[in-house]
């Protein structure tokens, strides 16, 4: 992945692994993150770069102000220059590097408390790439209640009506791509382990069924559809990140 694509890959991480959100895109260039009608961030997508949309209110410039000696100059200097308006300060970011996307995830959180609650995990089945076979639609131990309910959301995620396809898990002698191992299955051999779990890249984006899904976009997906359609296919379902 290139700087561009690892500051796209590691927002929605970063998003979808805190927050429980609505995705509402534009269709064009625009992505809202929200919570019924409030916007919690709003990124522009850019040939070149992303351009991230933070609205500071009273309590939040409060809270940034305390700490502004956290954050870099550059940091300063958008806060300083960014407009107020009647709804708060408008503080825009242009992102093209890894590290400035850390900073504005610090500022994300200013602006909202992580709200994702994480899927227990006293009965987790992990795969070799670290998904979660107990919370998908193809496992045999996932009951028909608990199918009933995600197959919709996963019929608007991942465009596709048919969920028929049963698996015992990826450790089984069934696991469905047996025959025609995924992404993660042919890499692990080829650097010589046996699985993701054990490689210093992990969890990488190969190791992700969700692949471009996993990354900015400008379509619409409710909080649900990222919660069941989303999170399962994805190593540790973002449980493993730091803010
Ligand atoms: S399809 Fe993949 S995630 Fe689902 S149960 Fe099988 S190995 Fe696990
Ligand atoms: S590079 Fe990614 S897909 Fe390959 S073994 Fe490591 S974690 Fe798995």
């Amino acid at each position: 992945m290139n700087n561009l694509e690892k500051v796209s890959h590691e927002t929605m991480v970063f998003m979808r692994g805190k927050y429980r959100l609505d995705e509402i895109g534009d269709g064009r260039d625009e992505l809202k993150f929200k919570q019924g009608q409030k916007t919690v961030l709003t990124v522009y997508t850019h040939e070149d770069k992303f351009t991230f949309l933070i609205i500071f209110g009273i309590k939040e410039r409060e809270i940034f102000e305390a700490r502004r000696d956290e954050f870099s100059k550059d940091i300063l200097n958008y806060y300083d220059d960014a407009k107020t308006y009647h709804d708060g300060k408008w503080i825009f970011i242009d992102v093209t590097e890894p590290a400035q996307l850390e900073e504005v995830k610090r500022l994300i959180q200013i602006k909202k408390k992580p709200n994702r609650k994480p899927f227990p995990k006293e009965t987790a089945v992990y795969s070799k790439c670290g998904q979660r076979c107990d919370l998908c639609v193809h496992y045999t131990g996932t009951t028909e209640e608990q199918r009933a309910v995600m197959e919709p959301l996963l019929n608007k995620m991942w465009e596709n009506n048919d969920w028929s396809m049963r698996c015992n898990g990826c450790y089984s002698d069934d696991c469905y791509c047996k025959d025609d191992p995924c992404n993660a299955k042919g890499c692990a051999p080829e650097k010589g382990i046996a699985e993701c779990r054990e490689c210093s890249e992990f969890p990488c984006i190969r190791a992700t069924s969700a692949d471009y899904r996993s990354m900015i976009h400008t379509q619409v997906h409710y909080a649900d559809e990222i919660t069941w359609g989303i999170l399962p296919y994805v190593p540790w379902q973002y449980e493993g990140q730091q803010g």
